[in-house]
């Protein structure tokens, strides 16, 4: 069953992320919605008392959205032990030390002991939240990750009014002059954000600028900040992707926004040793997230069957430098899954994968030449961002900005055993799996002790090992990666 938890109020907003968890949960079950508001997030003399309750909309609502039941539980099935004396969980201090934490003391805690109740009782496969409410969906995801939950956060961009009014159970207190001030929010945030964008000015002139707009549209501003999305910490550097946020008083309504500030769209680099799986779950990946791919080892595999062509040695630098002038290496866009690789306009993407291509590359590949020719290439092929891109060294050499750095690895034993496969499928003969093993082993070593852009884990890259993982889980998990420091209002899944 896919969850989504909910306190009620149902707007446009909830129909959407309702809709959208029942198509994904399509052949796997059916939604179930709850309704609870949860007296442990609301701080002293916030709205609890006065938040939207609208029991029957609701019940609408949910079933025309697809939900095949709304759950109400009440406080002694949430908290048995008394609202006031039961079990609390506490938020990491660094995820909410910023943004609508100081202002809301305990209101993190409270949304974390409620949710971990709710999975608990309802068992969920997929937890379903909007992006909306941004800092939110980073700590669930969090205690997710952190208290090892069997369940994936599934988040969902921000639905918008026609004005670009995030839509908010709270958009209902507002009366109709507050309603006008409100829609200036996005406005605004959109201008901050392309100030950002374009570095004129320095951020700190922008969020003043934000201020004051937002104050002159008669909203009083409680925060305005910039953080890095995943960490909510002070963003790396200008250049990566920031989250923009702000929280305002409209009347007495708490209204929060966000907007993604980017100067290119996102990289994704997967790095990892030979038969890890890389290029199998990569090209699934960017299949699924619309992103352009890269196999960068398909380029070395190119210059080394060219190299083997010309029947030099692809040891010596100097036979193979003299090559490299004449040579023109292009990759495809992924057409049915295939990216095809030409060397002069010549299809070689069968002849790459031959045996004696991948007993020499490595060497070929360790030339100070073929790699500043081909690591040029590739930052070309990614200057405008929109891509995932694999191979030994893409997040520590070629792209060691990318939003999402992985490091897919898996035991030399399961690498030989796919290696294996991989021969046989390609019609090729298939040595003893130990011979294979050491091959392998071999080949890391070449390519972790080469002298330039060996292989080796980037510091700031999340290890993924696949032994045992379905390839379908590996993508999975790619994903969830991905959207913990992409936001799907950010990189939308591609329309099918
Ligand atoms: O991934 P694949 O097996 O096709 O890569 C072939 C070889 O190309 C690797 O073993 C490595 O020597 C080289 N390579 C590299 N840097 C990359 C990608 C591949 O040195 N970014």
């Amino acid at each position: 069953m896919d969850f989504v938890p909910t306190m009620g109020g149902l707007h446009e907003g909830h129909a959407r992320l309702i809709s959208r968890a029942v198509a994904g949960c399509a052949e796997q079950g059916s939604v179930l919605v709850s309704v609870y508001i949860n007296p442990l997030q609301f701080g002293e003399g916030e709205d609890f008392d006065c938040y939207p309750r609208s029991l029957e909309a609701d019940c609408l609502l949910a079933q025309r959205s697809g939900a095949a039941a709304l759950w109400c539980p009440d406080d002694h099935q949430i908290y048995p032990e008394g609202v006031a004396s039961g079990w609390r969980l506490q938020a990491p201090s660094t995820l909410q030390s910023g943004l609508c934490g100081p202002s809301r003391p305990g209101h993190f805690d409270g949304v974390c002991t409620v949710v971990s109740r709710l999975l608990a009782l309802v068992q969920p496969r997929q937890l379903w939240l909007g992006e909306k409410d941004w800092q939110q969906l980073v700590i669930l995801r969090r205690l997710v990750t952190d208290l090892g939950l069997p369940v994936r956060v599934r988040g969902f961009a921000t639905v918008r009014e026609p004005d670009g009014l995030a839509a908010s159970s709270r958009n209902r207190y507002l009366i109709s002059s507050e309603r006008c001030s409100a829609s200036s929010i996005q406005v605004a945030l959109r201008g901050a954000a392309t100030e950002l964008q374009c570095g004129r000015s320095g951020q700190n002139d922008v969020l003043k600028s934000l201020s004051n707009q937002l104050e002159n549209a008669g909203l009083e501003v409680e925060y305005v900040e910039v953080v890095d999305p995943s960490t909510l910490q002070p963003p790396a550097s200008e250049q990566s992707l920031r989250l923009l946020a702000i929280a305002v008083r409209c009347g007495s309504t708490r209204l929060i926004d966000h907007i993604f500030v980017m100067t290119r769209s996102p990289i994704v680099a997967i790095d990892g040793p030979a038969g890890a799986g890389k290029s199998t779950v990569t090209r699934a990946f960017a299949e699924r997230m619309g992103l352009l791919y890269l196999d960068t080892g398909a380029m070395y595999r190119a210059v080394t069957l060219w190299v083997q062509e010309h029947a030099a040695d692809p040891a010596s630098a100097e036979a193979v430098e003299t090559l490299l002038d004449g040579l023109e290496v292009d990759l495809s866009p992924l057409r049915n899954g295939v990216q095809t690789v030409c060397i002069n306009g010549r299809d070689v993407t069968e002849a790459i994968r031959d045996p004696r291509v991948t007993g020499s590359v490595s060497k070929v590949a360790a030339h100070a030449c073929v790699r500043a020719l081909l690591t040029r290439q590739q930052q070309r092929l990614g200057e405008q961002g929109g891509l995932v891109a694999e191979g030994r060294d893409i997040g520590t050499a070629v792209f060691p900005d990318a939003e999402l750095k992985v490091f897919l690895t898996a035991t030399p034993a399961e690498r030989a055993r796919r290696r294996a496969r991989d021969l046989q499928s390609r019609g090729h003969s298939v040595p003893s799996l130990s011979e294979l093993e050491n091959q392998i082993v071999e080949r890391d070593r070449l390519d972790s002790t080469r002298a330039i852009a060996p292989l080796v884990q980037a510091e700031d890259a999340m290890e993924l090992i696949t032994d045992g993982k379905s390839i379908e889980a590996v993508i999975d998990a790619l994903e969830d990666l991905f959207r913990e420091r992409v936001a799907e209002e950010v990189w939308p899944i591609p329309e099918r």
